[in-house]
C-alpha cells in the first residue's frame, strides 16, 4: 500500500510557481499607482497598469487583486507582487538582473525599493525623479569585495561636514563623536590607528560622489 504524502503534492505547484510570476512582476512594464482613481485616499489600495492598459486594483490589506490570475486561481499574482515589490515591503531579489528591472519601477510610489544583496544584506535603494537607483550606482551600496572598513564606512550612521579648506571635514558618528578628518594629509582625528580609517574612507565616498564640496571648498557642481 503506498503511503499518501498530501501536503507535498499540494504545495508543490503553487513553489513551482513563484519564480515566474516574481519575475513578471520585477521585469513586465507595469506602473503602481498609489493615490490615484479608486486608490485615492487609501493607503492599502493601489491600482496596477499593465503593458496591455489593464488596470488591476490591488488590496494590500485584504491580499486582493482584480486580475483572473488572482481571482480563480490560488496564487499571488504578479500584480500583488509587484506592488509589494514597489513599495519596499517585499525586497527584490539578487537573482534579477538590475537591468532587467521595469525601468518604472517604483514611480509614483511613496516607499523604498530594498534589494537584497548577495552576502544576505538588504541594500536600501534610493530614488531620483521616480527612478530607482542602483545600488551599483548608490555610493553607499555595500559591494561584496569591500572590505570591512569600507563596509563600515557605508553602512553605520555617519554625518560628514565640510570645515575648512584645503580638505578639512567634519564627521559625526552616530555614538556623538566628532572627527576631524584631513583629505590631503590623510589623517583623521579618531583612534583607529590604521592609514585610512571608516571615517576617513566615508569622507572619500562623499567627495567621490558630490554629496559634500569638494577639498577646494566649492560645490560639486561648481
Ligand atoms: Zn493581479
Ligand atoms: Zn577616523
Amino acid at each position: 500500500m503506498a503511503t499518501q504524502t498530501p501536503s507535498a503534492t499540494a504545495d508543490t505547484p503553487e513553489i513551482s510557481d513563484l519564480p515566474d510570476r516574481t519575475e513578471a512582476a520585477l521585469t513586465e512594464v507595469m506602473s503602481v499607482l498609489d493615490d490615484i482613481g479608486l486608490a485615492r485616499g487609501a493607503p492599502d489600495l493601489y491600482l496596477v497598469v499593465s503593458s496591455s492598459g489593464s488596470t488591476y486594483l490591488v488590496d494590500t490589506r485584504k491580499g486582493t487583486c482584480e486580475c483572473p490570475d488572482d481571482e480563480y486561481r490560488d496564487i499571488t499574482c504578479k500584480h500583488k507582487r509587484r506592488v509589494a515589490f514597489a513599495t519596499g515591503e517585499r525586497p527584490i531579489p539578487g537573482w534579477i538582473q538590475r537591468a532587467q528591472l521595469d525601468d518604472n519601477f517604483g514611480e509614483y510610489v511613496d516607499g523604498d525599493v530594498r534589494f537584497l544583496t548577495t552576502d544576505g544584506g538588504v541594500a536600501q535603494a534610493r530614488f531620483d525623479d521616480g527612478e530607482v537607483i542602483d545600488p551599483e550606482e548608490d555610493p553607499l551600496a555595500v559591494h561584496n569585495n569591500d572590505e570591512p572598513r569600507t563596509r563600515r564606512a557605508k553602512r553605520e550612521e555617519m554625518d560628514v561636514s565640510f570645515l575648512a579648506k584645503p580638505g578639512r571635514y567634519e564627521v559625526h558618528s552616530a555614538s556623538d563623536s566628532v572627527y576631524e578628518v584631513d583629505v590631503l594629509a590623510k589623517t583623521c582625528s579618531c583612534p583607529d590607528t590604521v592609514e585610512r580609517c571608516k571615517h576617513f574612507r566615508r569622507v572619500d565616498i562623499e567627495i567621490r560622489a558630490g554629496l559634500v564640496p569638494r577639498p577646494d571648498g566649492k560645490l560639486p557642481d561648481a
